[in-house]
């Protein structure tokens, strides 16, 4: 599809998905920049839901870069466990703390470059971060909700995180690069589900060349 024509169908398609979902927004809890960073970080092949629960204690244990540095490896892997992958995600978290503590004076910079410095932190965490704690559209987050309406959607053929991020940028006015993401996450939980998507009840099915309404497959 020509690229105006794509963008277009972007547009309408982002019209309509915050006609319907008004309120989306960030569903990792946090209250500064250290915050989501760190919740970030542990959402990684974990709900947003579970890590909440475990980031309600751990940030009224932990309020600065310094204290995850205070505690023991087994200490902080315990804090964490119920989130999965503790042992890399404790590694890259004190590996975190530390290069904040030590370069940074305890801040978090607010570049692509230096997050993407940082230990355990991809373009992912690095765009949630600048998108949701600082207000900046440095790029598109794209997780696997995204990727899937991506490509249910018609918006990219493309498989790696990365890639899809490369199609989506051209596309999505950057007026709109951080609610996107919002958008199709609370779209995909609710409607577009990986499973059994409920095309009948889709307010872009119009839009969407893989509705089954269409195609008589379940995408
Ligand atoms: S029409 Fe179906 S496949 Fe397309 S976006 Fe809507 S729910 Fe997803």
């Amino acid at each position: 599809m020509p690229i105006n024509e794509l963008k277009q169908r972007v547009r309408q398609i982002i019209r309509l998905l915050k006609r319907a979902y008004p309120n989306a927004k960030c569903s990792l809890n946090h209250a500064n920049a250290f915050e989501l960073l760190i919740a970030t970080i542990l959402s990684a092949q974990c709900t947003d839901a579970r890590v909440n629960i475990v980031t309600q204690d751990l940030f009224r244990k932990y309020r600065k870069p310094e204290d995850y540095l205070k505690v023991s490896e087994k200490e902080l892997q315990r804090d964490i466990r119920t989130t999965g992958f503790f042992r890399n995600k404790t590694k890259s978290i004190q590996g975190t703390a530390k290069v904040l503590t030590e370069q940074y004076g305890g801040i978090v910079p607010s570049t692509m470059d230096e997050l993407l410095d940082l230990p355990g932190v991809a373009r992912k965490t690095a765009n949630v971060v600048l998108g949701n704690a600082f207000g900046i559209s440095a790029g598109v987050v794209v997780d696997t909700h995204v990727t899937r309406l991506s490509h249910r959607l018609g918006l990219t053929k493309q498989k790696t995180a990365e890639k899809i991020e490369q199609d989506l940028i051209p596309i999505v006015p950057k007026k709109d690069w951080v609610i996107f993401p919002h958008l199709f996450i609370a779209h995909g939980r609710a409607i577009c589900k990986a499973r059994n998507p409920l095309c009948a009840e889709c307010v872009v099915e119009k839009l969407c060349p893989s509705s089954y309404l269409k195609t008589g497959v379940m995408p």
